[in-house]
């Protein structure tokens, strides 16, 4: 049995909102993404769940079939967006968490 975020109600997975105040039970939103020209035919679902093992979830499309997926964990993914973020000028940060053998890598 869960238990609503909002209220702490038990309420049923099935459940899309809680059936005592109404909050919505959202434990899975998903995107998907275009691929770059050079991988034609795939796509990117980025799958985050919520709830008791949070986790953001990758899945490779090729032809309308996951042919890969890999889950990180909710510090992963921050420090996956923040990368995306600080690398939009083309420089490379200086990540607590990377490889300390690949910080002379160059773009
Ligand atoms: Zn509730």
């Amino acid at each position: 049995m869960a238990a609503c975020a909002a209220c702490g109600s038990e309420t049923e997975a099935r459940f899309r909102f809680c059936p005592w105040c109404g909050a919505t039970q959202r434990r899975k939103v998903v995107e998907f993404f275009w691929p770059h020209p050079n991988s034609p035919g795939r796509a990117l679902r980025v799958s985050r769940y919520f709830g008791d093992e949070p986790q953001v979830r990758f899945s490779v499309w090729d032809d309308g079939v996951a042919c890969a997926a890999v889950s990180l964990d909710e510090d992963e993914a921050r420090r996956l967006a923040e990368f995306l973020e600080q690398t939009e000028s083309g420089v490379r940060p200086h990540c607590a968490g990377s490889d300390p053998k690949s910080t002379t890598e160059s773009f």
